[in-house]
Order: structure tokens, then C-alpha cells, then sequence
């Protein structure tokens, strides 16, 4: 395992993470257990949960896991977040999250998923950074950390704000265009950066031709391998510290594990190469550059594009509507407001239609 400052914490991370969103049998607690302990021994040190997930069950499962990793001496960092803005809520939520995992603080505490500036607003009207700072001055959280879906120039925005001493956002092979930007402040500021969403959330595994930019040449393209590169392109990134994977079962972390033993970095500019060969992999799907993002209807396209891209990927409808309502918080009903001017496709760098996918979402 290789490991990487988590910002300016002094803490060293390990580049690989575990994600408690995607246990396979969330209810089997000694095959949790067993999993968290398998990861720890693999070298992985940074362990991500929240309360939302398993509504609540994933915590509840570390607590006992990480029991487990300290009976065994096995060092580990927890992470897990917050919705709440007031005070009085975020107490609550901390005091239960702290029960439930078992510690006495928890290192990297969020102000979960930011989605939009207005939003963020919102937040720190509430005195959320006031909130946060006092409940690290009562060392009941380490560090205060920011989770978001935010993109382009707004989450470069978000991540200049001072308090912050690390991030967490969703960036993937697939779509790494829509958040680059993210990792200059994380440069500036000396930032710990926390992929989520490595994968694009099993996209890359169900698809694994979207990562055939990155396979060298005589090597097939399937889940294994797709998965192995997928991961090594996101440690060719410099300023990042983790990328977190929610693993499912012991075999998902093998793999992960192996993509970490067989590693070998990429220079800064055998990176930038390789991204600029990407495009070709991507044929038909939105990489989320955001050059369509001028239309005069004020249609956030790029984040319509991308729910698009699960029908294609995922074949399902369905997984269009899950991804606006809740990555995106869009409703699919604004699509309906394009006018069919045609300047977004004249930008679209992919040549996608987007107006007929406009009008397929808002039905
Ligand atoms: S075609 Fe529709 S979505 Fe595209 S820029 Fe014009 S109004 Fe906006
Ligand atoms: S629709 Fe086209 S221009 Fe817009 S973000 Fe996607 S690929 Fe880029």
C-alpha cells in the first residue's frame, strides 16, 4: 500500500480507501467485519462512512469493525458527515454518529454534500463553520472537511473557504472533466482530496470500454482490468490522497488491492497524454466539459447529460431520474424549457444531441 499526506493534518492516508455505502449484506455483520479487517490488512487506513447510509446501519457496522481494527492493532482514520446546519441538529447527529461508531472523535468530519453556492450560503448563514470549529475545539472531530457534487468553477469556489482542511468530491475516468478544476485549490491550499465515486459508481465495471484509453496495448478490456486502470489513473493525480471505493464483498477489495501491488505512476505528462486521448472511449456519452453550460433558458445541460449517460450505460430509465433527483437535485420537468436554439450542440465537444435527449427526459 502506498500512502499520501491527507493535506496539511500531518495524518498519512492510504491512497486506497473503504467506502460503507456498498456492503453486499449490510445485515451479516461478521462478513462486514470480516471485510473491514481484510482491507485494514491490506494496508487501507481510511475508512468512509455516513449516517444515511444503511440509514444508519453502516455505521453502526464500523463501530464494530473498527473495534475489531484496534483489538488487532490495526491503525485506521474514520470518516463520516453531517446534513444538518443548526447547532442543536449537529450535535445530535455527532453524539449519535459517535455512539454508533464507537470513538471518541471522529478524524474527518464533513458538512455533507454541498449542492449548489446558494446552498453553501445557506450553510454558513446557520454559523455551520462556527458549529464545526467548536465541536473540534471539544476534540470531538479532528478535522473539518466538505463533501459536495458541485462542478467546474463553483466547486473550485467552494474549496477556497479557509476552514477547510480536506474535500471530498465524485471524480472518475469517465468523467474527470467536470471537476479538474477542483485539484488546483487543493494544490494552493494544501487540501486532503477524497475521491468518491472512483468507479462512477459501477458504470466503469458494467462498461469497462469506457476506460479503454487507458489499457496498454495488447490488453484486454474487461471489468479486472478496466477496474485496475480506472483506479491507477486516479493516483497518477498528484494532490490526491484518497480514492475511496465501496467495496461489496471480499473479492471487489482483492481487486482494488491489486491495482494498488501493481501500480507504476505515470509522469505529469504521460497523464496529460493520456487524457487527451480519452475522448475516443467515450463515443455517445457526455464527459461532462461543461462547454454547453451558456444556455440562455438557464438549463443546467451538463447535468442533464450526464443522468442521460445512465441510460446508455445502465439501459434503465430509471437510473435518469434517480441521478437528477438525487446527485443533481434537478427536476426533470426543466428540460421542457428549451427552446431548441441549437447553441448548446454547436458547443458540445462530444456532438451529442442534445435537444432529443432534452425532450426524452422531460417526456
Ligand atoms: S438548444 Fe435548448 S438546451 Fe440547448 S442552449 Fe438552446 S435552449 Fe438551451
Ligand atoms: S453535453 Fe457535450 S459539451 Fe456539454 S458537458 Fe457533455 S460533452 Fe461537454
Amino acid at each position: 500500500m502506498q500512502y499520501r499526506d491527507y493535506g496539511k493534518t500531518g495524518k498519512k492516508v492510504s491512497l486506497l480507501g473503504f467506502g460503507g455505502m456498498r456492503f453486499g449484506e449490510i445485515d451479516n455483520h461478521d462478513k462486514c467485519i470480516e471485510m473491514m479487517v481484510h482491507a485494514a490488512r491490506g494496508g487501507i487506513n481510511y475508512f468512509d462512512t455516513a449516517p444515511g447510509y444503511f440509514e444508519t446501519k453502516s455505521e453502526t457496522v464500523y463501530g464494530k469493525g473498527l473495534a475489531e481494527l484496534r483489538r488487532q492493532n490495526l491503525p485506521y482514520y474514520v470518516a463520516t458527515k453531517t446534513f444538518q446546519s443548526d447547532e442543536s441538529e449537529i450535535r445530535k447527529e455527532v453524539e449519535a454518529s459517535l455512539k454508533r461508531l464507537d470513538v471518541p472523535a471522529i478524524d474527518f468530519y464533513h458538512i455533507w454534500c454541498i449542492t449548489s453556492l446558494e446552498n453553501w450560503n445557506e450553510r454558513k448563514n446557520k454559523n455551520i463553520i462556527k458549529t464545526f470549529q467548536k465541536l473540534k475545539e471539544e476534540k470531538l472531530i479532528n478535522h473539518i472537511c466538505v463533501s459536495t457534487h458541485l462542478i467546474q468553477n463553483n466547486i473550485a469556489e467552494l474549496f477556497t473557504e479557509p476552514v477547510f482542511e480536506g474535500v471530498l468530491f465524485g471524480y472518475s475516468a469517465y468523467n474527470f472533466k467536470t471537476r479538474e478544476k477542483a485539484f488546483d485549490v487543493v494544490e494552493q491550499n494544501n487540501l486532503g482530496a477524497v475521491i468518491m465515486n472512483p468507479l462512477g459508481g459501477s458504470l466503469i465495471p458494467k462498461n469497462p470500454n469506457l476506460c479503454e484509453f487507458l489499457l496498454k496495448e495488447g490488453e484486454e478490456c474487461n471489468k479486472e482490468n478496466a477496474v485496475k486502470a480506472a483506479l491507477q489513473f486516479l493516483w497518477d493525480h498528484k494532490p490526491l490522497s484518497v480514492a475511496l471505493v465501496g467495496f461489496s464483498n471480499k473479492e471487489e477489495i482483492d481487486l482494488a488491492l491489486n491495482a494498488m501491488d501493481t501500480y507504476k505512476p505515470r509522469t505529469e505528462a504521460e497523464l496529460a497524454a493520456v487524457k487527451e486521448n480519452a475522448s475516443k472511449s467515450f463515443e455517445g456519452i457526455c464527459t461532462g466539459c461543461s462547454y454547453c453550460d451558456d444556455c440562455p433558458q438557464e438549463i443546467p445541460i451538463s447535468k442533464f447529460m450526464d443522468a442521460y449517460n445512465r441510460k446508455i450505460l445502465e439501459n434503465d430509465d430509471q437510473h435518469i431520474y434517480n441521478q437528477l433527483k438525487w446527485h443533481w437535485n434537478l427536476s426533470p420537468e426543466i428540460a421542457g424549457n428549451c427552446t431548441q436554439c441549437g447553441a448548446c450542440e454547436t458547443a458540445c465537444t462530444q456532438h451529442l444531441n442534445i435537444m432529443e435527449r432534452l425532450k426524452y427526459i422531460s417526456g
